[in-house]
């Protein structure tokens, strides 16, 4: 957009900003345009705006914030992260097949398998990480390849660029859910990526307070197909919850940084804990994934997951840690401990879950932005007891 300000932390502060109309006033912010028409001051031709649905200046800035940070050419925000993934389906039509990464997030994995199927837009899943098995699976209808990586909860890695080769081999689009890695730290349209998408209810607003969606489209032939299904379809971000997100952009940098780091240690910590069976994260050397990891994003974020023995142990955890909350979604200001067999994956059948390593002693942590110390320490008093309760489990059973 401009180059006095190349680097994205310091994008990240001003991209909005910049895409902002020019106001009279000189407010650092972009303003919160309520308004849902808009005063056409000629009778045979109109301004930029008309109605809300179709085009709000609040939401606007952001749209144009977020494309830039990603790199593409035109960004669109929507009502939630599932309303830009199932608007970004709509591009599809009756007939056309999707390959898929079996560990997608569990809403879109109900879009695609209950919603999808009634439109006839059929699915093949695939383990993402394995090239040749996604080269294989591809049909003469396959019209997309969905890639979510880091995968949730295991964090499986999947090579952006390789499974790209694929998709152009075979004149598919690819879209990449890059909600765990943000433009921050990850960008799939500089790496030949379609589609971009985010729940920005994660780290990018980054409080646990709006749920919010993005989509940004790397040509602007394919952003004009976009926009036409978020105006057709209506699922449009709010101007006072787009002035949210603006602000909380501002800050991604700052936090995503520091969590990121404090995950790092964390995932560390646990590695050398007796009692943990296994640790989840893209930034230990031990992950299958940590060198494709490496070559296609910055940092390895701030989502880890860990095993624990048994069920008796991960609740004996859960019920004596006193600072994360213990709930779902992640990306915030405070650490998020999650269960991801009653949470996140509840939808999907035992043998599933554990099939992909969810098993009942597997705990998602999203780290937030207390001191280090502190959680370790938090952990390490948790830890004692699930000890305990570990022993105790497999000496009944
Ligand atoms: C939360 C999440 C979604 C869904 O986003 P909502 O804002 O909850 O609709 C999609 N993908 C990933 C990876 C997520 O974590």
């Amino acid at each position: 957009m401009s180059d006095y300000h190349d680097k994205i932390e310091t994008k990240v502060i001003h991209a909005a900003k910049n895409a902002a109309l020019e106001t009279e006033t000189g407010a650092v912010n972009v303003p919160i345009y309520l308004s849902s028409t808009f005063h056409q001051e000629s009778f045979d031709s109109f301004g930029p705006f008309d109605y809300s649905r179709s085009g709000n200046p609040t939401r606007e800035a952001l749209e144009q914030s977020i494309a830039d940070l990603e790199g593409g050419e035109r960004g669109l925000a929507f009502a939630s992260g599932m309303a830009a993934i199932s608007s970004a389906f709509m591009l599809l039509s009756s007939g056309d097949h999707v390959l898929i990464s079996q560990d997608v997030y569990g809403g879109t994995y109900r879009f695609v398998t209950e919603v999808l199927d009634k439109f006839q837009i059929t699915h093949t899943f695939v383990n993402m990480t394995d090239l040749n098995e996604v080269a294989n699976a591809v049909q003469p209808n396959t019209k997309v390849i969905y890639i979510e990586t880091p995968s949730n909860p295991c964090m499986n890695i999947t090579d952006i660029e390789g499974v790209i080769k694929i998709a152009k081999a075979n004149d598919c689009l690819t879209f990449v859910d890059n909600t765990f890695m943000t433009p921050l730290y990850q960008n799939p349209i500089k790496l030949g990526a379609d589609v971009v998408l985010h729940s920005a209810t994660k780290f990018l607003s980054g409080h646990s307070d709006i749920i919010a969606g993005l989509a940004v489209t790397r040509t602007a032939a394919l952003g004009d197909k976009l926009a036409f299904i978020q105006n057709s379809f209506g699922s449009i971000l709010g101007a006072q919850d787009a002035f949210q997100l603006i602000q909380g952009i501002k800050t991604l940098n700052a936090r995503l940084s520091q969590s990121s780091q404090g995950a790092q240690k964390l995932a560390e910590y646990f590695q050398a804990h007796p009692l943990i069976e296994a640790v989840y994260y893209p930034g230990l050397t031990a992950h299958p994934g940590h060198e494709i990891h490496a070559r296609q994003s910055s940092n390895a974020g701030a989502v880890l997951s860990f095993r624990l023995p048994n069920k008796a142990a991960a609740k004996a955890f859960v019920e004596h840690v006193r600072i994360p909350v213990f709930a779902v979604s992640l990306g915030a200001v405070e650490s998020i401990l999650s269960y991801p067999n009653t949470m996140s994956h509840a939808a999907m059948p035992k043998d599933e879950r554990e099939k992909r390593g969810i098993t009942d002693g597997l705990l998602r942590l999203s780290v937030g932005l207390e001191h280090v110390d502190d959680l370790i320490k938090d952990f390490d008093q948790a830890l004692d007891v699930a000890v305990k309760q570990a022993k105790e489990a497999a000496v009944i059973s």
